[in-house]
């Protein structure tokens, strides 16, 4: 599993780092992006949670 945050469409809104840190990174003045590639087993859920909850599906799972 890959996640991939679309950087053009993030408005970094802070949600995908809060809901699983594990994976997504925000940091001032960037955009959301994916820390771990691919995405742990045991973070699926968590990692597909924050991308169904992104107000703007910048996230892609794959
Ligand atoms: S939830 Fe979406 S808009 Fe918000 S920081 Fe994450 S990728 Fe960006």
């Amino acid at each position: 599993m890959h996640a991939l945050v679309h950087e053009k469409t993030c408005i970094r809104c802070g949600l995908c780092p809060s809901i699983c840190p594990e994976v997504f990174s925000l940091e001032e003045g960037e955009s959301a992006h994916a820390i771990t590639d691919p995405v742990p087993d045991a973070l699926r859920l968590d990692a597909q949670a924050a991308a169904d909850s992104c107000p703007v599906s910048a996230i892609e799972i794959r």
